[in-house]
């Protein structure tokens, strides 16, 4: 198995053509209008939470994802904090997510008091199985006056929350038509996934709210940042309300008509992330181009297998995963690649194995078991065409 490991690490180091040195997990990319578009904000003084870039990033982002209306925030936590919030989710309701996905999802429903149950992924996409959600429900809830409750805890289910992982897209068709026969709302987390479509509708604009983000890993970045999709224009325009203090607009009075956040993005972010979505096209092609030459590589090495895309999907490649034939090997690989320059990093910990979840109901998560054991992701930055 060594050898394999010394293939990949050589591999790897002539893609990005760096013989030596530091070869990171994702790095982004700043070769369009980042610098000017800033410096316009500093000479405007517009570097706050009001300004052009604000407006023209969300239009940019609404159009390129197909969504009536996008809203920014602060942050994708914070996004899926407030969209959670907006569509009832509330203290002592049950809302349904895998196991297999970044803090923030699991967090963001802790927020509104809220406890999440896990539900397991698929193998193929890595996202929330469409067949174990059925069957959860199946067994667990039954339907009151169009909502649906947990049997044994009594509690009333009140969302779905789904996830991109990686930038691979789930069932996201099925998933909705479950939700919707069962009364559930459905948010999707597609904060890794701008630039993914699934049967050609981009990831994100499936449910009521889709939510982004544009941290500083993610395909494209504000800093940090993040922003809520909508199909619902009123919708849309009480997310812009609540982020913005829920202030009532007037030139001088302060008043406010419920309790708002302060999740604005400021024009200084924006500005960052016009720059970026205008870069969108030549990022996702490069991004495919890696995917394939790691596709054509990885058939080659035994014990490793590359992840591709679902069927029916357009994948972001994201962030490129291997699966390896064991823990043991995982752990090796981690530790080969690591020592040797090439970051490389496992699965996330299944969230109902952190102390704060550990309680939380449960699904059979046989799958994501199996893939927080053995999957790894490894180096997946743009080419900077500088
Ligand atoms: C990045 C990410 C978020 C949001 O993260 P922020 O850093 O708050 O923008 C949410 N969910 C998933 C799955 C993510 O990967």
């Amino acid at each position: 198995m060594e050898e394999s490991f010394v293939k990949t690490i050589e591999f790897i180091r002539k893609l990005y053509n760096k013989p030596e040195g530091f070869v990171a997990l994702h790095e982004p990319t700043f070769s369009g209008n980042e610098k000017k578009y800033l410096a316009e904000c500093i000479d405007s003084t517009f570097v706050s939470s009001v300004g052009k870039f604000v407006d023209e990033f969300e239009i940019k982002v609404a159009n390129y994802t197909g969504a009536k209306k996008a809203v920014v925030c602060v942050n994708g936590t914070n996004a899926l904090h407030l969209a959670l919030t907006m569509l009832g989710v509330e203290r002592d309701t049950e809302v349904i997510t895998q196991p297999l996905t970044f803090i923030a999802t699991a967090n963001a429903i802790a927020y509104c008091g809220a406890k999440p149950v896990f539900v397991d992924v698929e193998k193929e996409t890595l996202g929330l199985s469409p067949q174990a959600l059925r069957a959860w429900l199946g067994q667990n809830v039954e339907l009151k006056a169009n909502k649906a409750y947990n049997i044994a805890t009594g509690r009333r289910v009140s969302a779905c929350v789904p996830m991109h992982t990686f930038g691979h897209p789930c069932k996201i068709d099925e998933i909705a038509e479950i939700c919707n026969e069962y009364c559930i709302h459905l948010i999707e987390d597609a904060a890794e996934s701008l630039g993914s479509f699934y049967k050609e509708k981009h990831t994100g604009t499936f449910g009521e709210i889709g939510v982004l983000s544009f941290n500083g890993n993610k395909i494209i970045t504000t800093g940090g940042g993040g922003m809520l999709l909508f199909n619902d224009v009123d919708l849309a325009a009480k997310a812009k309300h609540l982020t913005t203090q829920a202030k009532v607009p007037h030139p001088w009075e302060f008043v406010h008509d419920e309790i708002g956040y302060n999740y604005r993005m400021p024009n200084l972010n924006a500005a960052l992330g016009l720059a970026q979505i205008e870069q969108i096209d030549t990022f996702l092609k490069s991004k495919r181009q890696t995917a394939q030459h790691y596709n054509e590589f990885f058939a080659e090495i035994a014990g490793i297998s590359f992840l591709n895309e679902p069927a029916n999907a357009q994948s972001n490649y994201w962030l490129n995963c291997v699966i390896l034939a064991s823990k043991t090997e995982r752990d090796a690989f981690l530790k080969y690649s690591n020592e040797n320059g090439v970051m490389t990093r496992p699965a996330w910990t299944l969230m109902n194995k952190l102390p704060m979840f550990s309680g939380c109901t449960t699904g059979n998560l046989e799958n994501a078991e199996r893939i927080e054991e053995r999957l790894v992701n490894i180096p997946s930055s743009v080419f900077d065409s500088k």
